[in-house]
């Protein structure tokens, strides 16, 4: 059994973490760090890492839930207790800062899981297997979802390290890196950012990299207020494929293809009890690294001020 605390508890904490940890059979839910002392009913609350320590509470390993800007110094704690380590996506807000956490954990001889939960989704896999040996021919990720919906006065996801558009943006980025039998680099972005933000509402991104052909492009857009899009298309020497609904669903040349496997959170916490059983890590910093160069060849566009 692996006794874990949950560190931050938010909107992801609640709806996801809590109900996968509980249904899973080798992990045991034992405390909640939050500054607002929240946790769900049952499970003891502290403010600090310092006061869970204090409290006796046996901890085999943390889930961070905060936001990537804290979650750095707070996986520095949790290693330092080692502890085993699962971070939400991203992993931090800079390279630099998950670099640091790697070595930390690799030296502390704990594992490290930087998870990306839309990997685990549905139909991510298949699509994998089928794109192995296909040649791509045209990319295009369309991901719009409505900021009002999702981030409900989440202040910190508008500020520097709190990513914008690029929060659920970087989620296509971890499914493409994931599938695509070849590597994305990024040609140019346009970062359109309200007048009153730090981080961009939209973005287009434009894709080079080998094998990956002209016109290759990804719209991240904040602003839709129907229906969220969360859709990857890839055309192929074998025909069309398209992930749609985030990865739940995949389509080979117009036709649905049947899925299974375990959902996104379920899946990931599986993953996480397996790494620790086996002593191994998990780090893939490739979306991250995509964001990072998209914000380091952007062209920042001034967009209309945004009100929550
Ligand atoms: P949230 O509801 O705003 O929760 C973030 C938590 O982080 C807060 O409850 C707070 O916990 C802690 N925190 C630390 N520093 C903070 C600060 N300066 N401002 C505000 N809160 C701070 O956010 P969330 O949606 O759960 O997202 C958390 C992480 O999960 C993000 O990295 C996000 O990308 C990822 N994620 C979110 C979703 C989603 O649909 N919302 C889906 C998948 C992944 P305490 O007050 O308890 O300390």
């Amino acid at each position: 059994m692996i006794r874990i605390a949950i560190i931050g508890y938010g909107k992801i904490a609640e709806d996801q973490h809590v109900p996968a940890i509980r249904g899973n059979d080798e992990l045991e839910l034992v405390a909640c760090v939050s500054r607002r002392k929240a946790a769900p009913e049952g499970t003891p609350a502290f403010a600090s890492i310092a006061e869970l320590r204090a409290s006796g509470i046996e901890v085999d390993a943390v889930a961070l839930c905060n936001t990537p800007e804290d979650r750095p110094a707070t996986a520095l704690e949790a290693i330092a207790a080692g502890w085993h380590v699962f971070l939400e996506k991203p992993p931090a807000a800079t390279l630099g800062a998950v670099a640091e956490i790697e070595t930390a954990a690799s030296e502390a001889g704990v594992t490290l899981f930087a998870s990306w939960h839309s990997r685990f989704a549905p139909a991510v896999a298949g699509a994998r297997v089928w794109l192995a040996h296909r040649t791509i021919a045209s990319l295009e990720i369309e991901w719009r979802e409505d900021v009002r919906k999702w981030h409900p006065g989440q202040a910190w996801i508008w500020q520097p390290g709190g990513f914008g558009v690029f929060d659920p943006g970087i989620n296509a980025l971890s499914i493409v890196t994931e599938i695509l039998p070849t590597e994305l680099t990024i040609e140019s972005a346009i970062l359109d950012t309200p007048a009153n933000r730090q981080q961009p509402i939209a973005a287009e991104l434009r894709f080079g990299g080998r094998g990956i052909p002209a016109g290759a492009r990804a719209i991240f857009d904040w602003r839709a207020t129907s229906a969220e899009t969360w859709a990857i298309r890839i055309g192929t020497d074998a025909g069309p494929l398209e992930l749609v609904d985030g990865g739940a669903r995949l389509r080979v040349d117009d036709a649905e293809v049947a899925t299974a496997g375990l959902d996104e959170y379920p899946g990931l916490y599986t993953r996480f009890a397996d790494l620790v059983r086996t002593g191994a890590s998990e780090v893939d910093v490739r979306p991250l690294r995509l964001v990072a160069d998209a914000f380091l060849r952007g062209e920042r566009r001034g967009v209309e001020a945004f009100e929550d």
